[in-house]
């Protein structure tokens, strides 16, 4: 089937948008008059936007430079706007990252300058129907409905889920709106993407981030991409992979479908879905079969390969054949490539980390790399590929349910240091939060729910719940809930809330999804080019976006939506205590300098608004290989000033590209693993043994950093008669003032100290990635070797993983399924299929079925099918038969909403928001199961049927 149809033939499809070519397409969509007509009906004072066609071509142009909202490469593009109106954009040339290149989503940026399928003011669903609201008459309800839910239930009713499409700073804020209502039910989508990647890496070697970056995979001699897909997901980033290829490099795709990077590839291997453990452990099998691993980088800077050498004894070749589906002479093929072919690098995605074993995937990418002693170099590293335009950045700023910002965790010590840097009173703060213990735990030094299971939160038997009550109010902020698995359960909860809330540009599934007449608000948002502020993309580089256009409609910034509500339940000045507000509108800039003085653990101190905004204005200065500026007024830095970032700004540290690399001294951005873990394990020394970085003054293994050390070290008097004043009974991440930070890097030390990586993670359920079947298998004979776990409570909730596991459902669902991106759309879709340009590249939701499977239930291709899921629900969508999936599985797409269960949802939008293209939900499908540490969804291995419809 061809998605994209090129002939002038009408299409078959009898749905008004869908099928058409470009033509008919937009005169169905009312775009081929240029919105206009659409606009017109929007009623007078509601237009506050003009046209490009209405700006004459002699208006002067301002070019504003901003980035790219759709995914974390982080391009940059030159906005032209004139008369307060965006008409034109490029791709900016001389920036570090795209070099003139972007993608299909961000060349048709320019229509969130149009926005006709936006929510326009605000608005509530009163007796089954949208009624227009003022901004003070949304505010002053929804606010008091919280507070009326507070006072019956609990600060922990109301969920907080958020959006990585939030600014830094917009995420900064919004974890400490949440904090300073009294909750850790705060969470968004890095839940359901990179979650697993953040404990399993973090807990392996210090931090859950990408090690190096897109650019310098130019340096890579080969690279092996498990469970990734860039030139759907990530394509700019392709730039910089074909540029490694065209110097040599050998690529190397792992994956259950044969992809659009697979067919770059110079070996592709299929691998079964969920048998990413197994078939790391067979690669491992033959490194260490021929002694190909890295002896000298285990003995000095890893712990515990000796346990993972015992496990992979388990994997030969027969046994990963039997499992993983891969030949033996392929397997020796690739590890004996890649054991060759040095510095390599390995890059993942959603296809490695959405397991119920995620976390001890992203473990043995890692433990790969140790083996192999591919970290700390350039050309080397993980390369874990973020999603969202600012995931990245709202995972750092601690938008998650077990964090405060940078990963300080909930314990008490967490919450006073973010009180000292807030500058308020610890017992305040506490009191916002349910003093009662729950099922045994403390609500305030506790994980709160997740956003992959909010819907449990609601539905849930609340006696099982650790928390007073159920979830009864929900803000669905910047996330649409079709990137959450179980739609019918997401729906019934959507029926069940109080109250239901959606702050966004767009309506999204929380909005439209439900059966309500009553009690559902929107709010609009204005996007990221309405507004300013930084955003970090995948490679953990800072960047400053400059404001496109003012907000259109009556939308407004996220951070003043949140101050306005802070004002209602009169937490304002706390809220805002150091933080200037114009009107209602707290200054960007403020917030920048607040968390410059609190995020410490991951060095996002350096970066002010000033260096950042320098940074901007000088992208053509950076080198596109190695992201450093040779000369001019970042000369020395690194572009973004990528994270960690020591010290203060005025340290004028350059940012760190590559993570944990010893031959770099820490001020230019070198480094080592992180002493995160103590400095012994069952008596085993686990700091590094003669490893450390350049120009260090302690030549070995050495602890983080605390006043007492810098005492025992003789380097106490490095610091300021102020700076001792801060630093007493402090340590490098609670110091304030930088003092630690600044005098361990004069000594050539790094502040979190100087360890091994850890195989052996023994604070998770599993010490050592293991591999488990996943809850849906097909391979019933491989349960009882490789089990999943018993049931347990995980984060507040009760959690099903054996009792699933052990019904066979492989008899009447014998197909397995995967999910994935494709390059016209992002996450659950809602904004990208409300753009002309993308839509009508991809108009249609569709499962990939191989041919033999097809033939085999009598389908062709382009024929609607139902897709059928083992836990009842059932999905109506057309049918690809292709041989890029194997015999036995299938993959969709997982960007389309607006159609449940055969039944279109366009009548529940308000007038004029109906996405130009939508389709069934591949989530509404997807079943039960969820990582064992952070609550990850399962959505890259399970079952289904197929049928005709
Ligand atoms: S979607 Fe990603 S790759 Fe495409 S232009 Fe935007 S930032 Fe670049």
């Amino acid at each position: 089937m061809r998605l994209t149809r090129k002939t002038d033939q009408a299409a078959s499809s009898n749905k008004a948008v869908l099928g058409l070519n470009r033509r008919q397409f937009l005169k169905s969509a009312s775009l081929a008059t240029g919105g206009i007509a659409a606009a017109s009906m929007l009623g007078a004072g509601m237009m506050r936007k003009a046209e490009a066609k209405d700006v004459p071509h002699s208006a002067p142009t301002e070019v504003k430079r901003t980035i790219c909202s759709h995914c974390s490469v982080g391009c940059g593009i030159y906005a032209e706007v004139q008369n307060g109106v965006w008409t034109g954009q490029e791709p900016a040339f001389d920036h570090p990252f795209n070099a003139g290149g972007h993608c299909a989503k961000g060349a048709a940026l320019r229509e969130h300058g149009h926005g006709e399928k936006r929510l326009k003011y605000p608005m509530k669903l009163e007796g089954g129907k949208w009624k227009r609201l003022s901004w003070d008459q949304a505010i002053e309800e929804v606010g008091q409905k919280a507070l009326d839910i507070r006072k019956e239930s609990g600060p922990d009713s109301v969920f907080f889920m958020g959006s990585a499409k939030f600014s830094n700073e917009q995420a900064y804020m919004y974890r400490k709106f949440a904090a300073m209502w009294g909750t850790n039910n705060v969470d968004h989508s890095a839940r359901i993407c990179h979650s697993t990647t953040v404990a399993g890496v973090a807990n392996t070697w210090g931090y859950g981030a990408q090690t190096n970056s897109f650019n310098d995979i130019r340096n890579a001699k080969a690279m092996m991409f498990i469970g990734s897909n860039p030139c759907e997901a990530h394509p700019v980033a392709m730039q910089h992979i074909l540029e490694g290829k065209e110097r040599g490099a050998k690529i190397i795709v792992v994956d259950p479908r044969f992809t659009r990077t697979a067919a770059k590839s110079d070996e592709f291997v299929h691998i079964r879905p969920g048998t990413d453990i197994p078939f790391i452990y067979g690669l491992l099998w033959h490194i260490f079969e021929n002694g190909w691993e890295d002896k000298t980088f285990i003995a000095q800077r890893v712990y515990g390969m000796e346990r993972i050498r015992e496990e992979v004894k388990k994997f030969d070749p027969a046994e990963v054949e039997n499992v993983v589906g891969v030949p033996k002479e392929q397997m020796y093929r690739v590890a004996k490539l890649l054991a060759e072919t040095k510095p390599g690098t390995v890059v993942w995605c959603m296809g490695g980390t959405q397991h119920h074993v995620g976390n001890a995937n992203t473990r043995s990418y890692c433990i790969l790399q140790l083996a192999l002693g591919n970290m700390g170099v350039p050309g080397g590293g993980t390369n874990i590929f973020r999603g969202h335009d600012n995931v990245q950045g709202a995972t750092d700023f601690g938008l998650l349910f077990d964090t405060l910002p940078g990963y300080y965790g909930l314990k008490t010590g967490s919450w006073k240091h973010w009180c000292n840097v807030w500058d308020l009173d610890y017992e305040w703060v506490k009191n916002r939060f349910d003093q009662e213990q729950r099922l045994g735990q403390d609500p305030m030094t506790s994980t709160g729910i997740p956003c992959s299971r909010w819907h449990d939160g609601v539905l849930e038997d609340k006696s099982k719940i650790a928390q007073k009550d159920n979830i009864r109010m929900s803000f669905f902020w910047g996330q649409s809930v079709n990137t959450e698995t179980r739609g019918r359960e997401v729906r019934d909860a959507l029926n069940k809330m109080d109250t239901v809330v959606v702050v966004d540009p767009f309506p999204t599934m929380a909005g439209v999804m439900h059966e309500r007449t009553d009690g559902v608000y929107l709010l609009p948002a204005s996007t990221q080019f309405e507004t300013y502020g930084s955003v970090s993309a995948s490679n953990r580089s800072l960047q400053w976006r400059t404001q496109v256009i003012e907000p259109l409609f009556e939308s407004k910034p996220d951070h003043v939506i949140m101050y306005k509500l802070a004002k209602k339940w009169g937490i304002e000045g706390e809220f805002c205590k150091h933080i200037k507000v114009n009107g209602d509108e707290p200054l960007i800039e403020d917030m920048t300098r607040e968390f410059n003085k609190g995020m410490w653990t991951i060095g996002y101190t350096g970066q002010s608004p000033e260096r950042l905004k320098m940074h901007q204005e000088n992208w053509g200065t950076f080198d596109i290989k190695s992201l450093e500026a040779p000369g001019g007024p970042a000369r020395g830095e690194t572009y973004g000033l990528p994270w960690p970032c020591w010290g203060t700004p005025e340290m004028k540290h350059p940012g760190s590209q590559i993570l944990y690399r010893t031959g770099r001294e820490v001020k230019n951005g070198g480094g080592n693993f992180r002493a995160r873990y103590g400095v012994e394990h069952n008596g085993n020394n686990i700091l590094a043994e003669g490893s450390y970085s350049k120009g260090s003054e302690i030549k070995d293994g050495y602890p983080e950093f605390t006043d007492k050390m810098l005492k025992q070290l003789g380097w106490w008097d490095d610091l300021t008669a102020e700076e001792k004043v801060a630093a007493e009974g402090k340590n490098w991440k609670t110091d304030i003032s930088g003092g630690i930070q600044r005098v361990a890097i004069k000594h050539g030390c790094i502040p979190y100290g100087n360890a091994k990586a850890r195989c052996i993670v023994w604070n998770f359920p599993d010490d050592i990635p293991l591999h488990r079947e996943p809850l849906y298998t097909p391979r019933r004979d491989l349960v009882s070797k490789y089990p999943t776990y018993e049931d347990r409570m995980v984060a507040r909730l009760p959690t099903l993983y054996k009792s699933i596991q052990e019904v066979d459902f492989a008899k009447d669902f014998p197909l397995a399924v995967t999910t994935g991106r494709l390059v016209e759309y992002e996450g659950g879709g809602e904004e990208t299929r409300s753009n002309p340009w993308l839509a009508e590249l991809q108009q249609e939701m569709f499962i990939e079925i191989n041919p033999a499977d097809a033939a085999d239930r009598g389908l062709r291709d382009g024929d609607d099918v139902f897709v059928h899921s083992p836990e009842g629900a059932k999905i109506t969508v057309k049918a690809m038969v292709t041989p890029r999936v194997i015999a036995g599985e299938c993959f969709m797409p997982y960007h389309f909403a607006g159609v449940f269960e055969g039944k279109s949802l366009e009548k529940n939008y308000p007038e004029g928001t109906v996405p130009y293209v939508i389709g069934e939900s591949a989530n509404t499908v997807m079943t039960y199961g969820y990582d064992v540490v952070t609550q990850m969804q399962e959505t890259k291995s399970s079952l289904c049927q197929i049928s005709k419809a």
